[in-house]
């Protein structure tokens, strides 16, 4: 049986016996109230702020991510659903997508649409940054590789005006470093499929590339801004490692050195 009629199934089960115990509301997604921002349409089932700051954030965010990777931006519509409280978004989840792990927000493309799913809560700031990033990339380069779709997201997450520092990230990457004489191995990463593969480590070292591609050189710069033009002319490219070895030498020492100078300028920052 497919996944598909697997979903059919299992909604068919939920409507024939479950309404009794799901309320209606929760086997649709909430869309009583919509607010668009250039290519964000949010639809939630409590009043939205019009001006709410996170979506002036997101749309300045979608701004600064196409002007950074010098790409054109997209107006292909990315549908963001948010949902009031944690139990009614892991009702829905757990109804369409079964087959999910436990996250706190997803994105999901499809031929028809793209779409975001998302809690009201402490760390929803957090997860639209980190998903609208899937967002606004899907939108422009289908076919980006995972560890880069995750770690620019991993690098947008965080609050801007920190330039992409993920505090967590980097501590988790210097004890590593420091302990487990860790060696980065970007040919690695660049194999994986599936994001439920990736590891807490791989997602630290996925951005860890990207915040050196991004932050420390106009060649490191322009290495990932030629990448993508081509993956999105050609649709297949040389990948980033083989760019690397070629155009800046040693990638393992170069991120070794980025790692160690952003955690000095991050106590420069703090004292
Ligand atoms: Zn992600």
């Amino acid at each position: 049986m497919g996944p598909v009629r697997f979903l059919i199934f299992l909604f068919s089960v939920v409507l024939l016996s479950g309404c009794l115990s799901l309320p209606k509301s929760r086997l649709s997604p909430p869309d009583r109230n919509t607010l668009v921002r250039d290519q964000l349409v949010i639809h939630s089932d409590f009043a939205l702020a019009a001006h709410h700051r996170v979506f002036e954030e997101l749309t300045a965010q979608r701004t600064d991510l196409c002007r950074r990777l010098a790409l054109s931006p997209s107006d292909e519509p990315i549908h963001v659903y948010l949902f009031q409280n944690a139990e009614r978004f892991d009702d829905f989840i757990r109804l369409h997508y079964p087959k999910f792990p436990d996250r706190r927000a997803f994105f999901v493309e499809t031929d028809a649409q793209l779409t975001i799913y998302a809690q009201w809560g402490d760390r929803m700031s957090e997860d639209l940054r980190h998903e609208t990033t899937h967002g606004y990339l899907h939108s422009i380069v289908s076919n980006i590789p995972l560890w880069l779709d995750e770690g620019l997201a991993e690098f947008y997450e965080v609050p801007r005006g920190r330039q992409g520092l993920n505090r967590p990230h980097l501590t988790r990457l210097l004890v590593r470093l420091d302990r487990e004489h860790w060696q980065p191995d970007l040919p690695r990463l660049e194999q994986l499929r599936s994001a439920a593969d990736m590891t807490q480590d791989d997602y630290a070292e996925a951005w860890a590339w990207v915040h050196f591609l991004l932050q420390s050189d106009p060649k490191s710069l322009g290495l990932l801004r030629g990448y993508l033009a081509d993956l999105r002319r050609d649709g297949d490219t040389t990948p980033i490692s083989s760019r690397m070895a070629a155009f800046l030498g040693d990638g393992n020492s170069l991120l070794t050195q980025h790692l160690h100078l952003a955690s000095d300028q991050q106590t420069t920052h703090k004292n």
